[in-house]
């Protein structure tokens, strides 16, 4: 949401919005027409406005300018995220989310790590299969849609649509005969649909094999760095994984934000 505030007023300084004084047919209550003058005081004022976040009470501490620019909530990661499992309903950010399905579905989803191959056994009626990340839990999906001429997976990732894509994977089906290769980058989804197919996608032709054998991959795309941090008397290493769209600023905020981080922000 994008919208520029701009204040107008009548030649008695009755304030009207820029946007409102075409409904009153750029005439103010008091009968005078409204002018293109600028009321900059109001401007201002409106200007210094500060609300929170929507998400706030998902955890998101960024205050957004009431009438300026709302970018951040396009951006804001703490967006809710639909739990995957059918009839299950739970939204919340996508870390709550990955606890959440850890505690309540916990067979319900096949255990990967980043970049180790695991194979998969899809019958050609399953449409989803959540896969876990056994580290930090992410969530994944194997989705499967069957289409006129087999089955169509990709694999996509639970999390806000606005985050750029961290991870890439390998999608690997093999018969006697052939061998099918898809490598892409996992896009991130809020909620979990079979609606749309994405533009990138493996079709596996009818007639393979039954269950399909899948051989999966999930990577991260930013390899780990080791940040050395001075502490009081000593340097500690730390593994965090760091963009190079990354600022310091962002970068801190990872490290304080890391699970089980002992360190407060005073570095
Ligand atoms: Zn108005
Ligand atoms: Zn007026
Ligand atoms: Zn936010
Ligand atoms: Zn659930």
């Amino acid at each position: 949401m994008n919208f520029i505030f701009v204040s107008i007023q009548c030649d008695n300084g009755h304030i009207v919005c820029s946007t409102c004084s075409p409904k009153l047919r750029n005439k103010c209550w008091c009968s005078l027409p409204i002018s293109s003058k600028h009321c900059k005081a109001i401007e201002n004022l409106m200007l210094s406005i500060e609300i929170s976040c929507p998400n706030a009470e998902h955890g998101c501490r960024v205050k957004i300018s009431y009438i300026g620019n709302r970018k951040h909530e396009d951006e804001c990661i703490y967006v809710l995220c639909y739990c995957p499992i059918l009839g299950c309903g739970f939204a919340a950010t996508s870390e709550v989310l990955s606890n959440h399905f850890s505690r309540k579905h916990r067979n319900s989803q096949i255990k990967f790590n980043y970049g180790h191959s695991f194979i998969v056994s899809l019958k050609s009626n399953d449409q989803a299969i959540v896969l876990q990340e056994e580290n930090d839990g992410k969530l994944f999906i194997l989705n499967n849609s069957t289409i006129l001429l087999g089955n169509a997976v990709y694999i996509c990732c639970i999390g806000p649509n606005s985050s750029e894509s961290e991870y890439s994977y390998d999608i690997l089906a093999r018969s006697q005969t052939c061998k099918l290769k898809l490598q892409s980058f996992v896009k991130n989804v809020q909620q979990f649909t079979l609606a749309t197919l994405p533009s990138e996608l493996l079709v596996i032709p009818v007639g393979s094999s039954e269950p399909l054998k899948l051989e999966i991959c999930i990577s991260y795309i930013t390899p780990m760095m080791e940040i050395s941090i001075n502490m009081p008397g000593k340097i500690k290493i730390i593994p965090l994984r760091v963009k190079i769209s990354d600022t310091i600023v962002n970068v801190k905020k990872k490290f304080f934000t890391r699970k089980g981080s002992q360190y407060t922000n005073n570095v």
